[in-house]
C-alpha cells in the first residue's frame, strides 16, 4: 500500500510582499521589486501585510480548519544564497490554522484528506546558474512574496488521490481569489512525502520526500517511480532510505532541505515580529461572511434550482 502525504507551497495573490510594501508581480526586472527588508539587510524590520493573515484564515476556514487566535512567527535559521537574511520567517509552534479536511472526488468515489496545519511563511529569492557566464545569479524579486504551506496528512494512496486533492486545493483558492495557483510559475508547489507499506498494516513504512514537483504530470511520475523504487526494497528486505541513492531521476532532498531540518531539530531561535499577537476572532467572521459559493455548492444549486444534469 502506497502512503501519500503533502506539504503544499502556495503563493498569495497580495499585491505587496509579507513583511514589506514591494511588488509580488511576477516577472519584473532583476531585483527590482526589492528593498532593506526583503534583501535582509541589517536593522530593517518587518511589518505584517494584514492582507496575508485574512487570505490565510479564508484558506483555513475553507479547508474546515480551526483558526489559532493567537498565532507567531519564528525564525528558521539556514544559509542559502538565495536567502539573505539566512533565515526564513516562518511559523513552527503556532501555525494559523489546523485540523482542517477536504473532501476530494476520484473514479473511485468520495474522500477525505485531513490537513494537520497550514503555517504562513515568506518565500525565497531566485537562483539563476547561468552556464553561458558560468556563474549564479541571484533575484531577490520572490523573496517575501507570502506563502501559505499546507500540511495534510498521510491520507492518500495513490497519484490519482494526490491530482484530485491538488485540484481540490487549487479551485478553493481560485474561488476564494487568494491565489492563481500557477503550477508553471510556481506559485503552487508540491512536496510529495511517500512511504509503502505491507496492505493492511497500520503502521506508516519510512518515507521520502520529492520536492518542488511543478506540475500534475511530474508530480504522477514520481509518484509512480518512487512507489515502485521502494516496493522493490522492501522486497528485497531493505529499508528504504530517506535519500534516493545517486542516478536516481527524481530530485529529492536537497542539501538546503537538509540544512532546514537540523536547523528545526536543533535549537531554533525565536523571533517575534510584533508585539501584539493577531487576535483574529472578530477577523474571521467577517472573512466567513465573505466566503464565495464554491464549486460543490454551485453544482447543487445548479441542479435543484434549474435542474441542469451533473
Ligand atoms: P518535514 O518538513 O520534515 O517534511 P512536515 O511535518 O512538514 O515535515 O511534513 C510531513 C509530511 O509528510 C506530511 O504531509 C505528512 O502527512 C507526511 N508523512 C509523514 N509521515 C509519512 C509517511 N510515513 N509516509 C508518507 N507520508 C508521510
Ligand atoms: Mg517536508
Ligand atoms: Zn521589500
Amino acid at each position: 500500500e502506497t502512503v501519500i502525504g503533502l506539504e503544499v507551497h502556495v503563493e498569495l495573490a497580495t499585491r505587496t510582499k509579507i513583511f514589506c510594501g514591494c511588488s509580488t508581480a511576477f516577472g519584473g526586472a532583476p531585483n527590482t521589486h526589492t528593498c532593506p527588508v526583503c534583501t535582509g539587510m541589517p536593522g530593517s524590520l518587518p511589518v505584517l501585510n494584514k492582507q496575508v493573515v485574512e487570505y490565510a484564515a479564508a484558506v483555513g476556514l475553507a479547508t474546515n480548519c480551526t483558526i489559532t487566535q493567537y498565532c507567531k512567527f519564528d525564525r528558521k535559521n539556514y544559509f542559502y544564497p538565495d536567502n539573505p537574511q539566512n533565515y526564513q520567517i516562518s511559523q513552527l509552534y503556532l501555525p494559523i490554522c489546523y485540523d482542517g479536511a477536504v473532501e476530494i472526488e476520484t473514479s473511485a468515489g468520495k474522500k477525505t484528506v485531513r490537513i494537520h496545519e497550514m503555517h504562513m511563511e515568506e518565500d525565497a529569492g531566485k537562483l539563476i546558474h547561468d552556464e553561458w557566464e558560468d556563474c549564479s545569479l541571484v533575484d531577490c524579486n520572490r523573496s517575501g512574496v507570502p506563502l501559505i504551506e499546507i500540511v495534510s496528512e498521510p491520507d492518500m494512496r495513490s497519484a490519482d488521490e494526490v491530482i484530485a486533492y491538488l485540484e481540490k486545493l487549487r479551485c478553493t483558492m481560485q474561488y476564494l481569489g487568494v491565489s492563481d495557483c500557477k503550477l508553471q510559475e510556481g506559485s503552487m508547489r508540491a512536496d510529495v512525502n511517500l512511504s509503502v507499506r505491507v496492505a493492511g498494516s497500520d503502521t506508516l513504512g519510512t518515507r521520502t520526500e520529492m520536492k518542488n514537483l511543478n506540475s500534475f504530470k511530474a508530480i504522477a511520475h514520481a509518484i509512480e517511480g518512487e512507489r515502485e523504487r521502494q516496493i522493490e526494497l522492501l522486497e528485497m528486505g531493505k529499508v528504504s532510505s530517506r535519500r534516493p541513492e545517486d542516478g536516481m531521476t527524481i530530485k529529492s532532498l536537497l542539501m538546503r532541505c537538509v540544512l532546514r531540518r537540523m536547523q528545526r531539530i536543533t535549537a531554533i531561535s525565536r523571533i517575534r515580529i510584533f508585539r501584539r499577537s493577531i487576535f483574529l476572532m472578530s477577523g474571521s467572521q467577517k472573512i466567513r461572511s465573505e466566503m464565495p459559493e464554491f464549486r460543490e455548492e454551485k453544482a447543487a444549486r445548479y441542479q435543484s434550482e434549474f435542474g441542469l444534469p451533473e
